[in-house]
């Protein structure tokens, strides 16, 4: 256990893995420490009744067409020296928002978007487009303290449901506090969604895994599976080594954590003092498999992001799931190519969730009340998509879907499965942007605690913070 590593990262999630070839690619003995036996963390997949399941990904963000050269899309590939075509990216085919009975469709077009914006709130579409202008300037380093991206909007539009239609789809694809989001990762996020665009590989996440683990080891990278970080060592405020769950030793002077921030704080014994800043926004998430494509339905959005009622809140809900607002994903309707089609109709649906509530129900009441209780949820999640799609396409009501299969993830699942405390997928609302843990030197934080968002923005994460660590030596 002693080899002499240069690096050692804690988590084989997106963070953790681009972060190792970062390091890899410059030479770098670098080891993955990884507690469950797949790689992915929050963007992985899983096997049942022989089909295969995405856990996280509904849209890979940021995408731009060939030929656009400043983009985060472009910077990453660059970094990782991966061409596009291996990340076989096919474009979304729209997709809506819609907030109590209004809905707005937007592309990888922005001008469509703009176009309906325009159409549909035409005194505040000069107003829409000063803020997109400054949203174009905002620089990408977060701003401390914090700056609410609402109070800008608020000031900005003057339209409380032009406020909640943009920050709907914004919230749900990366917000870690209630109802609102700094300033800077709303700009960044809008630019992701809106001016750049959404995209899928046809096979799905498993594609964007077997490349980056491909390519970490092919330069010389190693990883550990199922072996969990227990313990960092620490002494006189720098870091000596790890304590794994076998209760094994490894020396380490460097190690980047991709878990989190409470969660990295847990290991370095200072659970108490970082405690109230954990997360506590989770999601359920139904997956249908149907026997029809959602097309043949006459569903044909790729995401829909909804609130059902007259004003967007993004709260963590009092009972097991959000009653409200949520989002919906057909990965079918990406645009795989005429010869490229699912074997199967999917159909996702996401919702707020209440961690406390779910992990009550295992503790007293036992493991089957929990499993009735998913069961019952991924139902009723499946009756809520079919409600939305069907007020979204009043003319499809007819045909009904035939359900083949249908499972459900609870906050429960992702904290047991990734280590995220409460499964808050979006993690600490308090970001840690310089990655630097100031207790300690050799302990950095990559992913969604330093504050970058999603597969692309987390990727990117792992390698800025790797890059700093080369140029540190
Ligand atoms: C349902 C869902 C839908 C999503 N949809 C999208 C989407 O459509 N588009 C998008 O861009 N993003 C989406 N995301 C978000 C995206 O998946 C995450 O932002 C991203 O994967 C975070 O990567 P990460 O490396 O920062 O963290 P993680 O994925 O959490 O990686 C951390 C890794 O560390 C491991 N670990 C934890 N503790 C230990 C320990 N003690 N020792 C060793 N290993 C440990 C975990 O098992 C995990 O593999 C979604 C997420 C979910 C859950």
């Amino acid at each position: 256990m002693d080899k002499n590593y240069h690096s050692v990262i804690i988590g084989a999630g997106m963070s953790g893995l681009a972060a190792g070839i970062r390091l890899a690619q410059y030479g770098k003995r670098v080891l993955i420490l990884e507690k469950h036996h797949l790689v992915g963390g929050l963007n992985s997949f899983y096997s049942r009744l022989g089909r295969k399941f995405d856990v996280g990904l509904h849209a890979v963000t940021n995408f731009v067409r060939q030929g656009i050269k400043q983009s985060p899309l472009n910077r990453l590939l660059r970094q990782l020296r991966l061409t596009r075509e291996l990340f076989d990216l096919c474009e979304q085919n729209s997709s809506r928002i819609l907030v109590g009975g209004q809905a707005l469709c937007f592309t990888n077009d922005f001008s469509h978007f703009e176009q309906q914006v325009a159409e549909q709130f035409p005194r505040r579409i000069d107003a829409f487009r000063q803020l997109v202008t400054r949203i174009r300037h905002v620089e990408s380093h977060p701003l401390e303290p914090f700056v609410s991206a609402r109070k800008i909007l608020q000031e900005q539009l003057q339209c409380p449901r032009l406020e909640d239609i943009l920050l709907l789809p914004i919230l749900f694809y990366g917000g870690s506090r209630e109802d609102d989001i700094d300033w800077t990762s709303f700009s960044i996020l809008f630019c992701s969604i809106f001016l750049e665009g959404l995209a899928r590989p046809f096979e799905g996440v498993r594609r964007i895994l077997r490349l980056l683990t491909q390519r970490f080891r092919e330069l010389g990278g190693e990883r550990r599976m199922r072996c969990a970080v227990e313990r960092i060592d620490i002494r006189e405020q720098k870091v000596r080594g790890l304590v794994l769950q076998d209760g094994s030793y490894l020396k380490a002077e460097h190690i980047l954590s991709s878990i989190g921030y409470v969660e990295t704080m847990r290991l370095c014994g200072r659970g108490d003092q970082a405690r109230a800043s954990a997360g506590k926004l989770a999601f359920c998430e139904s997956i249908a498999v149907l026997k029809e494509e959602p097309r043949e339905l006459g569903w044909d959005d790729t995401i829909v992001f909804f609130e059902e009622q007259e004003r967007f809140h993004y709260r963590q809900p009092p009972g097991l799931v959000g009653p409200s607002s949520g989002l919906l994903c057909l990965p079918n309707n990406y645009r795989y190519g005429l010869d490229r089609r699912l074997p199967e109709g999917i159909l996702r649906i996401t919702q707020l969730a209440n961690a406390d509530r779910w992990k009550a129900i295992l503790a007293d009441e036992g493991p089957e009340a929990y499993a009735r209780a998913k069961r019952e949820q991924a139902h009723a999640l499946f009756e809520k998509a079919k409600k939305i799609l069907h007020f979204l396409h009043p003319s499809a009501e007819a045909k009904t879907p035939q359900l083949l299969d249908l499972d459900a993830f609870t906050p429960y699942t992702f904290e047991r499965f990734t280590g995220h405390i409460n499964g808050a997928i979006y993690g600490t609302p308090h970001k840690v942007f310089s990655g630097q843990l100031p207790f300690v030197e050799g302990l950095q934080l990559c992913g969604t605690d330093q504050g970058y968002l999603g597969i692309i923005g987390s990727m990117l994460s792992g390698i800025s913070i790797a890059n700093r660590h080369l140029r540190q030596g």
